[in-house]
């Protein structure tokens, strides 16, 4: 017997149709290229939404259709999100900081016809002239008056595309399975896979991270998106905010800027921000160095790579800051764990609630999650059998963009993450490490991850990156690489004495070298891959 429910289509469009009724008036704050503080409303970008939606039109975009960005955050971008997917197009968000090979590859395999760039991004283009030729047209995201001097005359201008286009457009009423968004990994190995998200996974994620527990968005908060809008949705928030009535805040080309940062939160009351550590890093080093403080923020949402120890501990103790970590994936919209504490968890002394926020925490209600040995079994929760872990849900992907998927999902669907974990009898995850990271010395393996949320926690170290590197004896053998502190040095010894409180004489590393900076992906994580390539030697010549 069937229910006697309407069946409504979950669309994206629902979002945007409930937003500009009930929060027309709510704030969205950008960083440009042409405004260091743009201040608009919910209301306003859904009306520029719909002419961008009729500009599209007389373009010839038909359903379907892949319309690129290669942008920062900031309320054009916003608008594209809205316009394209509801009128049935598909947004295409390029990663810029990808090479310029992957750029092209991306373009060509998506079969783009429109590219909106922000003018600061102008100079990727010009390497693939004549070579992505599904693109009709590229349209700059700037107004006339600000066109870079090379784009001016060549290239049209955003605010001149939609300035003659009417305010009301007739949103289809779409299957809510359309393809609404394409976003690819960043490619680490082989080329960079496209993953398709639905209206219908979008809307289901997007009330997955309102939910308290997860990310807990609500009309109360102002929320800083640091995370990429061309990073897997931004994680959702261009979906929570209007969701909710929660303000945005876009740092566009700022990001990784500390100062511009610490600025937009304490100016914009910020209660709650989102990025990966590494951005992070940066902003906490700002803040001891400047003195400056945080006077609004309340929680950051960290996630992407593993988030140290150190990280959760500075952020409360120097500012009364809580650290949720999140775990997901672009394949999984992204979001799949978050270490909000259950209550009983929140009377525990503090330095245990800091290590409960430093797993990748609880699973979310639509994920589905097992632990399963090399023959596939699965394995218990008892936070110590560690295999890969495997994931399914309706904002998981099933498949890649036009390509085989047959390595990646098992016959029952569930999706290989290509992530190595272990699952605590609460249910809390842990990813010990990336199965492509893992230090494998004579046959036992070492955890990238732990050794280097270890050595966050000595005084000199300011970021720290374990890698495998060749041995002629045990195979592999870590090495750990370190970024001191601004004005420390932290010496060899000292180092390996503090990974000694908690490591076994055998999983301590080879090699402990002091670098400035770490190579970082696309997506703003250390880059073990480069690390490899530079470092895989060095320990050739040991006899162990
Ligand atoms: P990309 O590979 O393009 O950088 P993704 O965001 O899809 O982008 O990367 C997903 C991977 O990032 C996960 O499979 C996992 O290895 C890692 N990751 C994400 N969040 C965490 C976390 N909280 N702790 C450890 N690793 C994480």
């Amino acid at each position: 017997m069937h229910g006697q429910m309407m069946d409504s289509p979950l669309l994206i469009t629902e979002i945007m149709r409930f937003a500009d009724l009930n929060f027309p008036s709510a704030e969205v704050v950008s960083v440009t290229f042409d405004n260091p503080r743009h201040r608009t409303t919910y209301r306003d970008v859904f009306r520029r939404a719909r002419k961008l939606a009729n500009a599209l039109t007389a373009a010839g975009i038909k359903p379907g259709d892949r319309v690129a960005t290669l942008a920062w955050n900031d309320h054009r971008h916003l608008e594209l999100y809205y316009a394209v997917s509801c009128m049935g197009a598909v947004l295409h968000t390029v990663n810029p900081r990808l090479f310029p090979e992957q750029l092209e590859y991306i373009l060509n395999h998506a079969e783009d016809r429109l590219v909106f760039i922000d003018p600061t991004l102008l100079p990727l283009l010009a390497p693939m002239q004549g070579k992505i030729p599904t693109v009709e047209r590229v349209i700059v995201m700037t107004s006339a008056a600000s066109m870079p001097e090379a784009a001016k005359g060549r290239l049209p201008d955003y605010e001149t595309f939609i300035a003659d286009q009417p305010e009301e457009f007739d949103w289809p009423v779409l299957d809510e399975n359309s393809a609404s968004s394409l976003c690819y990994t960043s490619g680490t190995t082989g080329n960079p896979k496209g993953v398709l998200y639905s209206h219908r996974s979008n809307v289901l994620h997007a009330y997955a991270g309102c939910m308290t527990d997860s990310m807990g968005l609500s009309g109360r908060d102002s929320v800083l998106a640091v995370v990429p809008m061309f990073h897997a949705n931004s994680w959702g928030l261009a979906y929570n905010g209007p969701m909710t009535g929660a303000k945005l805040v876009f740092p566009g080309p700022k990001m990784g800027d500390p100062a511009v940062l610490t600025q937009l939160m304490n100016e914009e009351s910020v209660t709650l921000a989102a990025g990966v550590p590494t951005v992070w890093t940066l902003l906490l080093n700002h803040l001891r160095q400047s003195g400056a403080k945080l006077n609004t923020l309340q929680r950051t949402i960290v996630g992407g790579a593993a988030v140290p120890l150190s990280m959760i501990r500075d952020f409360y103790n120097e500012h009364g800051v809580k650290v949720v970590q999140g775990w997901g994936m672009t394949e999984m919209s992204p979001l799949g764990t978050v270490s909000t504490l259950r209550p009983d968890m929140e009377t525990l002394p503090i330095e245990e609630q800091f290590k409960l926020r430093a797993l990748a925490g609880h699973g979310i209600f639509g994920v589905s999650m097992k632990v399963v040995d090399d023959e596939g079994r699965e394995l218990p929760w008892d936070g110590k059998s560690a295999g890969e872990l495997k994931v399914r849900g309706p904002w998981v992907c099933s498949g890649y963009f036009r390509q085989d998927s047959s390595s990646s999902h098992d016959a029952d669907g569930w999706f290989a993450t290509g992530d190595v974990s272990v699952i605590h009898p609460n249910g809390f995850m842990q990813i010990t490490d990336r199965a492509k990271d893992v230090i494998k010395s004579g046959g036992e393996w070492i955890s990238s991850v732990d050794l280097e949320n270890c050595a966050c926690g000595h005084p000199d170290v300011l970021m720290a990156a374990a890698i495998g590197v060749r041995h002629p004896k045990w195979d592999e053998r870590p090495i750990l690489l370190v970024v001191p502190r601004q004005g420390c040095t932290p010496a060899r010894d000292s180092v390996l004495a503090h990974l000694a409180e908690h490591f076994a004489k055998w999983q301590l590393p080879d090699e402990v070298i002091v670098v400035e900076s770490l190579p970082m992906t696309a997506t703003g994580k250390i880059s073990k891959k480069d690390l490899r390539e530079q470092y895989g030697q060095v320990l050739m010549q040991h006899e162990k």
